[in-house]
């Protein structure tokens, strides 16, 4: 729970004090106005770039957690940043959202009654709560230049004490500050930090947490250009907003202390934190973009199952009771803050396919379809062009266990349909060593006397080859695969056989012929 003990700033009034606690409440009182708690929770991305694995999780916890509670998932774009923020990031990473099926009650495209949900259209309301912290001298003016800023770092670590704003602008008076600004210099404002006494809080995640005032320097909640900085407009919001529960990676956790101080100081709800154990490489390194984390849209593009992806990363730092492939539902249900690890969580892409294995087997053969249908081959041609209409449906659960991704399908696509299948190094050993005289006997197979019948599948032809040429087993299957195929492994021979049809085959056997 938070507690300030020689802060300086007011104590919350009775009704905001009760939202501190952990337990139920049901209801708070805010500018006269009752709010119910519901459970809240929110991800926050800042549109600079594109969503990837390694801030999806965030926005997952967040919509799991709420969804356990029956409480409500918000979504607010931090776009405060003019220069780097763009429309386009914020498109793609609704999209990449909606592709996760990640739902938010209010946000951008689903207003509810905290909007607007785009930081860069609060600015009246960071406006009027600079105005309260004004009011009462807990921000002030810091005309500090950066050089003077680094210097004072530089030095602070030179002589071993770890780098806080020296305070250099705390003590200015009226007059000096209006001699500044008259000059047409154009400060920042600080946050003014209470010199004594803690900030403390119960993580959900990581247990009590503690911080001395006296170790956190003055910091920047607005810019010198008049921009909400984040610490400011990030808190403020969850506050407005109702949110209940913060649930971030541990890179923030030594934001939190500073944003506690600012709603107590506005006399705004704080929220219950939960800050993350990161995501790492094998390496045990921050997963990067270098070292597997991939953006969502590459993901999607390359064919993955939004179930796969979210089943995975659903389990990356939090335990679920069961291994099975869970619907969403389930995985909201089975979400709590008591399964999030404090431990790094590994990222392993052979998990990310385990789960995208599973998710194909939960795929009926429609859904199948349409997932592989639009994927272009070599020659840019659909999978749906290439393959008749009327063989969609064996096609597919010919091929489908030994598919992961569109890619492997087309591949299939090739092998089935075009005029000879691409040989494998291991296939074309194997048609070597089979010889000519055991191509020879499954061609006279068929096309043989008149008076005997073709065989119409595939036992039926392998077992005649067996023995016309004297072979079983490995020394059988292997060469007839390997010529029809073009590999060693793959789907079943027999759902095969019908799809390539008997002119096919015999131009494939011919085809191993000549190789002799
Ligand atoms: N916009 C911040 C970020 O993307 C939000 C941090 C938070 O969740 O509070 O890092």
């Amino acid at each position: 729970m938070f507690h300030s003990t020689a802060c300086h700033h007011k104590r919350f009034g009775p009704d905001a004090q009760n939202f501190l606690g952990f337990e139920a409440i049901t209801a708070f009182r805010y500018h006269g106005r009752v709010m119910t708690k519901l459970t809240k929770t929110r991800f926050a991305p800042s549109p600079t770039g594109e969503l990837h694995l390694g801030n999806v999780r965030t926005a997952l916890f967040n919509w799991l957690y709420a969804g356990s509670q029956q409480g409500v998932f918000i979504l607010r774009i931090e776009d405060t940043d003019v220069d780097r923020s763009e429309k386009r990031h914020e498109q793609a990473l609704i999209a990449d959202l909606h592709w996760l099926d990640v739902h938010w009650q209010e946000g951008p495209g689903c207003d509810g009654d905290n909007g607007p949900y785009h930081q860069s259209a609060r600015q009246d309301i960071y406006q009027r709560h600079y105005q309260h912290l004004q009011d009462k001298d807990l921000m002030y003016p810091c005309f500090c230049s950066p050089q003077q800023l680094s210097l004072s770092r530089k030095a602070q670590l030179a002589s071993g004490r770890p780098p806080r704003y020296a305070g250099t602008c705390a003590g200015l008076s009226k007059e000096e500050i209006d001699t500044k600004l008259q000059n047409g210099e154009q400060p920042a404002w600080r946050f003014r930090v209470p010199t004594g006494g803690d900030v403390q809080f119960d993580d959900r995640v990581r247990g009590a947490q503690k911080f001395n005032c006296a170790d956190i320097g003055d910091f920047i909640i607005r810019r010198s250009n008049g921009g909400a900085a984040f610490f400011f407009c990030n808190a403020v919001d969850d506050a407005l907003m109702g949110v209940t529960h913060v649930l971030r990676g541990e890179d923030h956790l030594s934001n939190t202390p500073r944003q506690m101080m600012i709603l107590q100081a506005l006399e705004l709800p704080v929220p219950q934190y939960g800050h993350t154990a990161m995501i790492v490489d094998d390496k045990g390194a921050p997963l990067s973009k270098r070292s597997g984390s991939r953006s969502i849209r590459s993901l999607r593009e390359s064919g993955y199952f939004s179930a796969a992806v979210v089943n995975y990363m659903a389990r990356l730092g939090h335990q679920y009771s069961s291994n099975d492939f869970l619907s969403s539902e389930a995985l909201q249900n089975g979400f709590s803050l008591g399964s999030l690890g404090r431990a790094p969580a590994r990222f392993d892409p052979v998990q990310l396919d385990h789960w995208q294995k599973l998710a194909l087997e939960q795929a009926d053969t429609d859904t199948l379809w349409q997932w592989c249908s639009e994927y272009p081959d070599d020659q840019q041609r659909s999978i749906s062009q290439r393959v008749p209409d009327t063989q969609r449906h064996d096609f597919i659960n010919a091929v489908r266990d030994n598919c992961l991704f569109p890619a492997d399908v087309s591949h299939w696509v090739q092998v089935v349909y075009d005029e000879l299948p691409p040989f494998n190094e291991d296939a074309a050993e194997v048609i070597a060593a089979a010889g000519s005289e055991f191509y020879q006997a499954a061609l006279n197979i068929l096309s043989p006397e008149e008076s005997e019948p073709v065989p119409t599948d595939f036992r039926a032809f392998a077992g005649a080859v067996g023995k016309a040429a004297g072979v079983k087993g490995k020394q059988l299957f292997m060469p007839l695969r390997a010529a029809i195929s073009g590999q060693t492994s793959g789907p079943e021979m027999a759902r095969l056989w019908p799809l390539l049809g008997t002119a096919r085959i015999v131009a494939r056997l011919q085809h191993a012929l000549k190789q002799q």
